[in-house]
């Protein structure tokens, strides 16, 4: 296995804490030494005097199931890709296939609970394709409340997922949004005694929809508190949107009252769905400030002109990507709410990276650069950088320490229970894999937009997974398939 030598840089270790100038040592995919003026033979040396280098970023929110979905990855500085919110069913095919095709990045899934309960509540047979369960959001079938019979099914499924190395347990609550909270308990409670987190798209909450059974943040909050587990929250900027501050109180009282719960969120004020989801019906879509014109149709760049066309496009066509303007972007006070949940103590960065689609509905490619006419939500492509860009940069409230400990550290930290094998993740100890990157941090920037939604972030010089280069001198390397796909230690 070749040796590389990292010479020079300015080497960020968040799991001590240091900050230095130093050579990285890699050997056998795993960091070997760190320090000054190391002298090795036959190493692979690249110079990275001026450059920040630190842990890969460890995404846990990727829906990117795909080679050229993690190129875009990888190009944004993240080393691991992990589908864990909506989770595939059965794991077993979606790692066998992962494999098969070979991935630049380290990938893993935690058990659906959609698919789960869609097997049970609607026959919809599981088939670990995330594109093809998007149209399965719409059916309302499958979100309506389980009798015990059913309830018992697809837990029971669950925790065969588990069984056969799940990363926990996936849960599309919000897309499902009146179904029986004692079910949400259920599954909290499955997890807990299984010693696994969950991940929560939340519920509606309170502000926007007073019907709703249970504010969404409170019912994550109150299965933490329950049982014990841990209750990870997904994207809290795009389920929270001009109450972000409400549900970051909700769950700093939780963290003070000793619940073990965990808060993700993403730099961009739109979100990303299938058109069917349940709360984009026309007559929900007020509750949230918006009208069918902040929808715009992923593949084609349509904009949805009114009512009647929404559910035209719903019937039709219910898997549609879709984007949806929850916040407004270029609104200072918009901006505000997204960089205080950026900046909320401990909160993750995690993309919620989406698969990118071809006019000819096609999802993958090796070829690279990406062939024209690509779409996606400018996040899969520049959630990390556009953090950085934001935080490090330009507002300077993040050190590049503090940076990494929100993009790489923590979220590792997140999946320990999972399996001993993420222990190895987000850190520069002698030992760790060898998943780095370097970073210019002079020029460090997402490029994607809505409207070029494919652009490679820049600035990000290096990636290596288990010391092997992903990405040199800000180009993908073709042929470069090092990613692992990490399983849960209970199977
Ligand atoms: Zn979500």
């Amino acid at each position: 296995m070749p040796r590389v030598l990292l010479r020079g840089g300015r080497v960020i270790d968040p799991g001590t804490g240091s900050d230095r100038i130093a050579d990285v040592l890699i050997e056998d995919g795993k960091i070997a030494a760190v320090g000054l003026e190391l002298q090795t033979e036959q190493a692979t040396e690249v110079d990275v005097t001026g450059m920040v280098v630190g842990p890969g970023f460890v995404d846990l929110h990727s829906h990117v199931n795909s080679i050229a979905g993690q190129r875009l990855q990888a190009r944004d500085g993240v080393t691991t890709a992990l589908e864990l919110e909506a989770g595939l069913l059965p794991v077993e095919i979606a790692y066998a296939e992962a494999a098969k095709q070979g991935r630049p990045i380290n990938f893993g899934f935690s058990a659906s609970w959609g698919m789960a309960r869609a097997e049970v509540l609607s026959g919809r047979p599981a088939d670990a394709n995330f594109v093809g369960a998007l149209s399965m959001l719409g059916d309302p079938a499958w979100q309506a409340s389980s009798t015990p019979t059913q309830l018992g099914a697809w837990l029971g499924r669950l925790e065969e997922e588990l069984a056969d190395g799940a990363l926990g347990i996936g849960v599309l609550q919000g897309y499902a949004p009146q179904s029986d909270p004692r079910e949400y308990l259920a599954v909290n409670e499955l997890a807990a005694r299984a010693g696994v987190p969950t991940f929560t798209h939340v519920r509606e909450i309170v502000e926007s929809d007073p019907g709703t059974p249970i504010d969404g943040t409170e019912e994550a909050a109150r299965a933490a508190m329950e049982f014990g587990g841990q209750v990870h929250h997904c994207h809290v900027n795009s389920t929270s949107r001009r109450h972000v501050d409400r549900t970051l109180g909700v769950i700093e009282r939780a963290r003070s009252g000793g619940a073990h719960m965990t808060v993700e969120t993403y730099p961009y004020g739109a979100g990303s769905t299938g058109i069917g989801a349940a709360f984009l019906a026309p007559e929900r879509l007020h509750v949230w400030g918006i009208g069918p014109a902040n929808i715009v149709l992923v593949e084609s760049g349509e904009r949805i002109v009114d009512e009647a066309h929404l559910r035209q496009v719903r019937s039709t066509d219910p898997g549609a990507a879709c984007i949806v303007e929850f916040l407004d972007d270029t609104d200072a006070h918009d901006q505000a709410l997204l960089a205080r949940s950026l900046a909320f103590p401990d909160s993750i960065v995690a993309s919620d990276a989406m698969h990118v689609t071809w006019p000819d509905r096609s999802t993958d490619t090796r070829e690279w650069p990406l062939p024209a006419g690509g779409t996606t939500h400018p996040r899969t492509a520049g959630t990390f950088a556009r953090s950085l860009r934001l935080m490090v940069r330009e507002q300077q409230v993040w050190t590049w320490g503090e940076a990494f400990r929100r993009c790489s550290y923590l979220p590792a930290r997140v999946m320990d229970s999972t399996t001993a094998a993420f222990r190895a993740k987000g850190h520069l100890a002698v030992g760790a894999d060898a998943d780095i990157v370097v970073i210019d941090p002079q020029r460090v920037t997402d490029r994607a937009t809505y409207l070029n939604s494919t652009r490679p972030s820049i600035g990000i010089a290096h990636v290596l997974v288990a010391g092997e280069f992903v990405v040199r001198d800000e180009d993908v390397v073709l042929d470069a398939y090092p990613g692992r796909g990490l399983r849960g230690q209970l199977r």
